[in-house]
């Protein structure tokens, strides 16, 4: 079972590192909120896409199915994956027909969610990440901690040490410039060198079986460019159903994420280059569960633009890898328990349910409601531990009596007035650890309300 708060608690030890990735992350909120107040009719803009997405996904076994025949019209192969595996096995079915042993990977969840590299490693493929943010953390050997920074929990001397070691530079101080040119090098040769290129799927468009693909460097268009196979992996919640929706998802996306007009690189791909093939994976991998679940299904609007992690406190301040799942922060948190409900019961607690991240979220999810809920669920199935439901269960019976609410409250007030701190702090638990409790008052609310009325 992963525990959000044993792996927090870690990240929280370097408090110098905390508060640089905290004010990182809240660096981007700004530039989002500043992108954001641009755009005259934001806030339709939000609904619209919402309610595109909330459409999409009431007819999405219809819509996936246009999208498959025009993308076949268009000469593009597409294949189906009910889960992780399925999806991998068919991934290395394609390289394997094409002898193809050296991949350039653009940036994918997906892949990351299906474990693909490892799955093609042990199978004797090459895989390289191309987007310089996750060629950081593939050297490092660590997963992304950012859906859209995948590398933002490290520093540029971090990045510099790790170069020297893996790409043989010279020590630079972390000149950000020198670094980038470096791994620009090194990447080209790995796109001239491969046999075949992975991409992601931003937007799957119904109507013309057309993908698109948004990143920053361009490495998704160096890969397909360089390499006669494409293959794309698309989750079934990619799906947009007309051409006309595109540009209202587009304008939604690099605002939230990074604060830019717009990606870099906005790339249209409806069919292979000549004398290359392109084939598209759609996977499910428990996203049709997720559909089935009216309180949660909302969550597949998701358009992975990362703004929900930047605003969330509690993601600022415990870091992407504390939540132990593919997409971390408040989404992650209404998605990964859909997936494996004990393994990720930790989750949904790891919030403040301050609603920031229903806030900025471009598709307008509820996402501080479903996580609300998501305890509920938990609670129910007894995966919320056995300490916190003995607690629950004893707090629900004093709350219940009126009676024994008062006496426990008069108990507790005297015993906590005159036991040494030392002693009432370790009665508190883990909520005293960097708190201090407040000053006992000297009567309970009732005694003070029952003197004030005979008064
Ligand atoms: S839930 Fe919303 S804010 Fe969070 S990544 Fe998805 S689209 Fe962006």
């Amino acid at each position: 079972m992963n525990n959000h708060s044993i792996s927090a608690e870690k990240f929280n030890r370097n408090e110098e590192h905390v508060n640089w990735h905290d004010t990182a992350l809240w660096f981007v909120r700004q530039k989002r909120d500043r992108a954001a107040s641009t755009v005259e009719g934001w806030e339709e803009l939000r609904s619209l896409a919402s309610a595109i997405k909330a459409h999409t996904l009431s007819a999405l076994d219809e819509y996936l199915v246009q999208f498959e025949q025009n993308a076949m019209k268009n000469g593009i192969y597409i294949h189906w994956a009910a889960n992780a595996n399925a999806h991998n096995e068919i991934v290395y079915s394609i390289l394997h027909s094409h002898k193809a042993k050296k991949l350039v990977k653009s940036k994918s969840m997906l892949t990351e969610e299906c474990g693909l590299n490892h799955f093609l490693e042990k199978k004797g493929i090459e895989v390289i990440d191309t987007d310089l943010g996750e060629r950081i953390v593939q050297l490092a050997q660590e997963p992304p901690s950012h859906i859209v920074m995948p590398a933002i929990h490290k520093k540029r001397e971090e990045i510099d040490e790790l170069f020297q070691q893996h790409l043989h530079t010279q020590p630079s101080g972390g000149d950000e410039v020198y670094l980038t040119r470096e791994a620009r090098k090194h990447l080209r040769e790995k796109f001239i060198s491969a046999d075949a290129a992975v991409t992601g799927v931003n937007f799957a468009i119904a109507e013309t079986g057309a993908i698109v693909v948004c990143t920053n460097e361009g490495n998704a268009d160096m890969g397909v460019h360089a390499t006669p196979l494409h293959i794309a992996s698309m989750g079934i919640e990619k799906i947009i159903p007309k051409v006309e929706h595109l540009g209202i998802f587009l304008r939604l996306l690099a605002r939230s994420a990074t604060g830019q007009p717009i990606t870099a690189y906005t790339s249209y791909y409806k069919s292979p280059r000549p004398n290359a093939e392109m084939h598209i994976v759609i996977v499910d991998n428990g996203r049709t569960d997720q559909l089935a679940e009216p309180n949660f299904r909302s969550a597949l609007k998701c358009i992975r633009c990362g703004a929900c992690m930047n605003t969330c406190p509690v993601y600022r301040r415990s870091g992407g890898h504390s939540y132990g799942y593919t997409i971390p922060g408040p989404i992650g948190s209404i998605l990964s328990p859909n997936i494996d409900l004990k393994k990720y019961s930790s989750l949904p607690f790891a919030s403040t349910l301050c609603g920031s991240c229903t806030d900025v979220c471009p598709v307008k999810i509820d996402i501080h409601s479903q996580l609300y809920q998501w305890r509920q669920v938990i609670a129910e199935k007894k995966e919320s531990g056995f300490s916190k439901r003995i607690a629950m269960k004893i707090s629900a019976k004093i709350l219940s009596r009126a009676k024994t609410f008062h006496a426990v409250s008069k108990i507790s007030n005297t015993l906590l007035r005159f036991l040494p701190k030392y002693i009432s702090k370790a009665i508190a638990g883990k909520w005293t650890k960097q708190r201090e409790l407040p000053e006992i008052p000297q009567y309970t609310f009732l005694e003070w309300y029952e003197k004030r009325r005979k008064r």
